[in-house]
């Protein structure tokens, strides 16, 4: 039978129901970490690549992590609630030319 397990992303906090099976596949392949389906293939790509020379794939987690994060603040409350204000004039928008 299969256990399923709620798992939170290392890098972008997402978080997944999975088979413990999975869970502790992806975590042997990243240092004890677990990755979301997203962030594990980007750092796998990383990985591969080789672009900054990675000795161990926890280097690569920890510079998606920085990339993650990054994006995570282009994508902040402020932001947010601007996109709702265009959101909102876009309705109403809709509204008014009924
Ligand atoms: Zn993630």
């Amino acid at each position: 039978m299969e256990i399923i397990e709620m798992v939170e992303c290392e890098c972008c906090g997402l978080k997944e129901e999975c088979t413990q099976e999975y869970i502790r596949r992806v975590e042997g392949e990243f240092d004890g970490k677990w990755l979301c389906g997203l962030c594990s293939e980007a750092v796998r790509d990383e990985f591969k690549k080789g672009k900054k020379q990675f000795v161990v794939v926890g280097e690569a987690i920890t510079a998606h992590m920085t990339f993650c994060g990054k994006y995570n603040k282009s994508n902040n409350p402020a932001t947010r609630v601007a996109d709702g204000m265009k959101q909102l004039l876009r309705r109403r928008r809709r509204e008014f030319s009924h």
